[in-house]
Formats: structure tokens, sequence, C-alpha cells
């Protein structure tokens, strides 16, 4: 079976691996430069940043079985217990950054990157034929043929690709929206003022989550990653790029301290997280072989997408 995987974040990684295991024929298209997506890693200089997700928990078995065999590797290790209280969930981080996680996953994969998907058609058979039912267009024209496609970019991303696919979507999919971040990253020429463990989780109206990627354990150098709440981040999402940086820096203050900024860096996320979670880990049509996955469907975290990548290739292999 030929399978296109639209997506390399950490959904479409494992849901490759798991189909390539199984013998499947399997291509991943992934429009930016590097695998990841929101496990995202930025080099500044010499600071290591992660500026997508933080940390993980682990709370199923099948993601346990990753998370082991990441620690084993020395690719994981445990951060802390939780930011203010002890939930009873270790907080694991990646020793090379959060994007040394996709990379490992990517390794052996036939990765095709800065390549966008633009959209998703059935095969006219009248011109190509015999050959698999569908193909994915890319955005320079080319196609590449599948007998299925998995599909792991957010889910409006997802229906723009279906638009000319004739693929009858379950209506409610259409109600899953996302929370956006906007994120300030800073280099400093010292350390700033952060409680154990160098990070802060929803410090006051502004931030939702702060924390020292040097303490952290990531970065060689003080770097700070800031990101904004959702609901800041909704409010002031068109604002000029310098206007956000000002503010946001400003905002940083108390948590810079007599430090000095030797740099500084805007990222805004899109689609952050999903704000509601489709019941099941996968969505596909009745034939099985047009399959949404990614963590709108498995939950709003790396654990989800872990898992719901795993489950959509499963839904495949069966
Ligand atoms: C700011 C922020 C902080 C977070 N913090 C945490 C945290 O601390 N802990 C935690 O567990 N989770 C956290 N998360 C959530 C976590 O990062 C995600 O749940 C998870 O990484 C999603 O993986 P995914 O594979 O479903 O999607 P993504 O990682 O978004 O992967 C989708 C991929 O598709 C690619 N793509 C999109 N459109 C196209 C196209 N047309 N053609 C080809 N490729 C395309 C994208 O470039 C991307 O690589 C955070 C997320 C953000 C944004």
């Amino acid at each position: 079976m030929r399978v296109v995987v639209i997506g390399a974040g950490l959904a479409g990684l494992v849901a490759a691996r798991d189909l390539v295991a199984a013998g499947a024929d399997v291509v991943i298209i992934e429009r930016s430069r590097s695998v990841g997506g929101r496990m995202a890693t930025r080099r500044i200089g010499k600071a290591t940043v992660d500026h997508g997700a933080q940390f993980f928990t682990v709370r199923t078995p099948a993601f346990r079985r990753r998370v082991d065999d990441w620690i084993e590797r020395g690719l994981v290790r445990t951060w802390s217990q939780g930011f203010g209280f002890d939930d009873g969930y270790p907080r694991f981080i990646a020793t090379e950054g959060m994007n040394s996680l996709a990379k490992d996953l990517a390794t052996g994969l036939d990765v095709e990157c800065s390549t966008m998907a633009f959209a998703v058609r059935r095969q006219d058979h009248q011109r190509v034929s015999p050959g698999s039912p569908w193909q994915v267009v890319i955005d320079d024209g080319s196609t590449r043929a599948a007998d299925a496609i998995v599909i792991t970019v957010p889910l409006p991303q997802a229906f723009a690709l279906l638009a000319d696919a004739a693929v009858e979507l379950d209506e409610s999919l259409f109600r899953t929206d996302y929370d956006r971040t906007i994120t300030l990253l800073t280099v400093l020429d010292r350390p700033g003022v952060l409680p154990d463990p160098g990070a802060v989780q929803n410090p006051d109206a502004t931030f939702s989550f702060i924390c020292d990627n040097a303490v952290k354990g990531v970065s060689t150098t003080t770097a700070m990653t800031f990101h904004a709440s959702n609901e800041w981040s909704r409010t002031n999402w068109e604002e000029d790029p310098a206007e956000l940086l000002d503010r946001l820096e400003k905002a940083a203050v108390p948590w810079i301290g007599d430090a000095r900024v030797l740099e500084r860096q805007l990222k805004k996320w899109r689609f952050a997280t999903p704000r509601t979670i489709w019941p099941d880990p996968y969505w596909a049509t009745s034939d099985n072989r047009i399959v949404l996955a990614g963590d709108a469907f498995s939950g709003p975290r790396i654990e989800g997408a872990h898992n719901s990548g795993m489950a959509a290739a499963h839904s495949l292999i069966a």
C-alpha cells in the first residue's frame, strides 16, 4: 500500500513509522524546512530555545513505551514534578530540545521537507489508469499518488486540502477551533528571576508559561521562552510585530530582572491548541482511505498527537 502522510509533526511521524513497520510504502510531505511541527526548537546564536511545546506528561501505556525507549537512549529525562504543586505526573523534557525527538522519529523515513501539500484529489482514471485512487497535489503542481492518505495538519488546514476531494466530512469536525499563542524568545546575558525548576505556569494575565531553557538544561546560555496566554494572544494577534515585541518584553521585566536582553524574537502560533477534542483517536472515510489525525483527536498535547498518529496507522494496517 502506498501511503502519503501530510505533516511531519509528531502524529505524522508516528503514523509513518508504524505504517513502514507494517510494510507500507510511505512518503511524508512537510511544508517546513524541518520536521517536528509544534515540537519546535530554535537556535539563536549559542542558545537553544524550545519555542513550541515545553515538556510532556505520560498517562497512557502506548506513550509510556515510547517515552521509556527515549529515556533509555538518553533522549528524554524528568524535569520536574510540576510547577507550584505536585499533581502526580512528572514533566519530561527532551535533553537536546523538543525537536530532537521528532528528528529521532524521522530517522530512516522518506520525508519531503519544504514541500507544501496544496490539495487532495481523486485520480482521474480516464487519464491515469490503472493506479492509486488518490493523489496529493503539491504547490509546485507536481503530484504524489496514494492508496491512502493520513492528514495530520491542524483541522482547518485539513478542510482546505480536502475542499475538492468530494469527501463527506462529519459536520461536527468543523466545530473544532484552535487557541492561538504569541511567543517571545529572549537571549539574556545572565539568568533571569524564575523559581525552581526554572519555569512558572499562568503567572499573570499576559503569560501562560515562562521557562528558562538553560535552567531546564536544554541551552548552554540563558534563553527564556515566554508564551502569552490564549486571551492575550487572541486580543493582540493583529498587532504590529515590533509593537508586540516591545509590549511582551515590558511585561516580562519581572522575570528578566537585571539581566540584559541580547536578542529577542517573536513566534506566532495560529493553531496552537485545539479547543475541542474529537471523541475518537482519528477520523476516517467509510472506505478508510482518507484518515485525519493529530492532537485534535487524542488530546491537545504531545501525548495526544502521539497516540492519534498510532491509531491512524493501525486503522490502515488492520
Ligand atoms: C506554544 C505551544 C506550547 C505547547 N506546549 C505544550 C506542552 O508543554 N506540552 C505538551 O504536551 N504539548 C504542548 N503543546 C501542544 C503540542 O505541541 C501539540 O499537541 C503537538 O505537537 C501536535 O502535534 P501534531 O503532529 O498533531 O501537529 P503539528 O505538530 O502541528 O504537525 C503538523 C505538521 O503539518 C505541517 N503542515 C501544515 N500544513 C501543511 C501542508 N499544507 N503541507 C505539508 N505540511 C503541512 C506543519 O508544518 C507541521 O509540521 C504546545 C503547543 C504550542 C503551539
